[in-house]
């Protein structure tokens, strides 16, 4: 791949990359999804051109309109709310669903998976501020039903997302990102698995996310909209 130096997109992939080193880490750990929810296709391919690969979608059927207009060697992932009658459609389309955010999701994929013969790979959001505003299982549901969602047997389950209240001070994101690795570290440490993946971080606070153990930063207006960049 090769980036020109004043290209937005080069720019963040230094911050994710600064961001790491800050806090001991690699740069090759942090995957970085590009969020194109509303962008026409034509948006996306001038940043496929700039070397990105990794897409991320948060509706259904606008995911299902623009992927067959774009190149087959792209990834896709959901990052949004997925209601339970999307399922079907949306299962052979992602790769990764960052956004199971609820038991009775987690139920309704895993039958269809079974009928659709797959075996999806999610990760589980958590509201870990507790804004009403937000899908997600509390910190509270999320330990009352991890055995039984860790038993479904089609659903692999990397790890956890979350995505911070929105504030004009990207500081005050650290405390919930910091709480998502720890709930993540306790769940690994019981259940005796790894659960890798930390989905958390987007325009305004992947830096910080980043210090706090992302592994998948979900970043849509600094990429899209040049101006924030
Ligand atoms: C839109 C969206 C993003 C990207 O947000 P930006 O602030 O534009 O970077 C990330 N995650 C989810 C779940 C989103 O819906």
């Amino acid at each position: 791949m090769s980036f020109q130096v004043d290209l937005p997109l080069q720019r963040i992939l230094d911050r994710i990359a600064a961001a790491a080193q800050r806090s001991g880490r690699s740069a090759s750990e942090i995957q970085l999804v590009a969020v194109s929810k509303y962008q026409p296709a034509p948006k996306i391919r001038e940043i496929v051109e700039e070397g990105l690969t990794l897409f991320g979608e948060s509706r259904v059927q606008e995911a299902a309109s623009k992927i067959p207009m774009l190149p087959n060697k792209l990834h896709w992932h959901f990052v949004g709310h997925l209601q339970s009658n999307k399922v079907r459609k949306a299962l052979p389309l992602f790769e990764l669903f960052h956004s199971v955010d609820s038991l009775d999701l987690a139920l309704a994929m895993d039958r269809i998976a079974e009928e659709m013969g797959r075996f999806p790979r999610v990760l589980l959001e958590v509201n870990v501020s507790g804004e009403a505003s937000k899908y997600g299982f509390s910190p509270t549901t999320l330990k009352a039903s991890l055995d039984q969602l860790l038993r479904l047997p089609r659903l692999q389950i990397e790890g956890f997302m979350t995505m911070a209240p929105l504030t004009k001070d990207p500081e005050t994101t650290r405390p919930y990102f910091a709480q998502l690795r720890e709930l993540r570290d306790e769940a690994a440490r019981d259940f005796g698995i790894p659960l890798s993946s930390l989905s958390m971080g987007m325009s305004h606070d992947f830096e910080i996310a980043i210090e706090e153990g992302a592994t998948l930063v979900r970043i849509g207006s600094a990429i899209f909209n040049k101006a924030e960049g």
